[in-house]
């Protein structure tokens, strides 16, 4: 771990400020933990911390390596109130993020005896987190979100020889509604809609988040080619059977789809990459008469 003396020798003056100090790979959610003068490897992925089986929706880590700039989060665990400052720094020339965490419980007057108050605390940190990587139409993850979230699902996917795909759906002539019933109107139907694409979801790893405007980006962890092409199928023919109501107007719509294997067994194209595949997908689907999945 000779690679870090440098970094650590930096890291020394920040020992009494914070509580634990890791070094982390975002892509991968690897754990290097710093005390003292050493890093050790942990064997834990890095929101095993907060006492979480799942990866955190608002990864500021990743948003660190990402953007190479430093992110500050609330998080929590055990009831105990945690600063956490993400920040990029590079060492032998590979990117990584710096964790530290502070203990803020005492600073920020938790009450122990008051435990509504603590759930109000609580209740607020996830409503913060959560505004990072949502939509606030339609409350769907963000663009942002799968900036952050696809590289790991691609990294995932490839580690463990998975496959995973993605789908792409756009309105059909979405800009005739807006004129025809009014952009309040539209805004009705991207939340029902959304709405409607959460529930085709399942409960499983699969995500749906807004692109822009009115195209959805889906996201299938362990789905090959036909997998997706299916499921796509039962958003679409689901879609063109719902009857949306927006200011007491009853409307009709349907969707366009691109669909495409990311990962087939260990072989995976980057996130970028996948967006402009999959929205030339979308593009010959709108092509060849909208309505339909390619
Ligand atoms: P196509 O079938 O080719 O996709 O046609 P389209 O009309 O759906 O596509 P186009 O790109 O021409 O228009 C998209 C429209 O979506 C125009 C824009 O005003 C509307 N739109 C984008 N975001 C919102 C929004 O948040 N609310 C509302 N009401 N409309 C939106
Ligand atoms: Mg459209
Ligand atoms: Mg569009």
């Amino acid at each position: 771990m000779e690679e870090y003396e440098a970094l650590l020798d930096k890291m020394k003056i920040f020992e009494k400020t914070y509580d634990v100090m890791r070094i982390v790979d975002p892509l991968k959610k690897k754990v290097l933990e710093v005390r003292g003068n050493k890093v050790t490897a942990s064997d834990t992925i890095c929101h095993v911390f907060w006492e979480k089986d799942q990866l955190c929706d608002n990864c500021i880590s990743m948003r660190a390596f990402n953007e190479y700039d430093t992110f500050f989060k609330m998080e929590y665990k055990n009831g105990n109130v945690f600063m956490v400052t993400a920040v990029p720094v590079k060492v032998k020339g590979q990117p990584v993020v710096v964790e530290l965490l502070k203990n803020t419980s005492k600073s920020m007057l938790l009450g122990e005896k008051d435990s509504d108050g603590d759930v109000r605390i609580l209740t607020m940190i996830d409503f913060v987190g959560q505004v990072a990587v949502r939509d606030p139409l339609t409350q769907l993850y963000n663009r942002r979100y799968i900036d952050e979230r696809l590289p790991v699902e691609i990294l995932n996917a490839s580690l463990q020889n998975n496959p995973l795909s993605v789908i792409f759906a756009d309105i059909d002539f979405f800009k005739k509604i807006n004129d025809t019933y009014g952009h309040s109107a539209g805004d009705s139907v991207l939340r029902e809609l959304s709405k409607a694409l959460e529930g085709f979801m399942g409960k499983g790893r699969d995500w749906v988040a807004r692109f822009g405007g009115e195209e959805f980006f889906i996201c299938l962890p362990g789905s090959d080619l036909d997998a997706a092409r299916e499921a796509a199928e039962k958003i679409r023919s689901g879609i063109e059977k719902m009857e949306f109501t927006a200011e007491d107007q009853r409307i009709r719509l349907t969707c366009s789809f691109g669909v495409h294997a990311i990962c087939n067994g260990n072989e995976c194209t980057t996130a970028d990459s996948v967006i402009r595949m999959v929205d030339k997908h979308l593009y010959r689907a709108k092509n060849l008469g909208r309505n339909r999945i390619e």
